[in-house]
């Protein structure tokens, strides 16, 4: 038997969390790990191992609560900027297999967040990764 992910835990109650927001689908709190002051997590209470694995109309309810807490987040905590991703898959730093989003308010440039895109690949053939992506 499969065991059970902590973030199924915190929706059946048996693991506490600090709760920001709950509706019949969606599940806000803290994330333990305070990368910024205010850094929270929003998940769907049924179990999708990430994003890309979330239905579509399950997704928009994650991320509509999501833009709603990085407004509060502006608002109340005077924060200056947010982040608001969500890791798929071990390669992409995925720890807890049950679809999330971080919203992470930024105050300063110097903090525990770092998100660093540098331009890696110069020699890549554009138009042959444009054709493999295109939907
Ligand atoms: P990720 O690495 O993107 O899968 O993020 C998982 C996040 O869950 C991490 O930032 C952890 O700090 C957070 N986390 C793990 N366990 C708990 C918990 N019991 N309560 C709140 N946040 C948690």
């Amino acid at each position: 038997m499969e065991t059970k992910d902590v973030f199924c835990k915190i929706v059946d109650g048996e693991i506490p969390c600090y709760k920001l927001y709950e509706d019949e689908d969606v599940l806000a709190f803290l994330d333990i790990s305070q990368v910024t002051k205010g850094h929270a997590l929003v998940i769907c209470k049924k179990h999708y191992p990430n994003f890309l694995a979330t239905p579509q109309e399950t997704m928009h309810k994650v991320m509509d609560v999501a833009q709603r807490i990085g407004q509060v987040q502006i608002k109340m905590l005077g924060a200056k900027g947010v982040n608001i991703l969500s890791n798929c898959y071990e390669a992409a730093g995925q720890t807890v297999n049950h679809f999330h989003v971080h919203v992470i308010p930024r105050y300063e440039k110097q903090e525990g967040f770092v998100l660093e895109m540098k331009e890696n690949n110069k020699d890549l053939n554009l138009p042959s990764i444009q054709e493999q992506i295109k939907l």
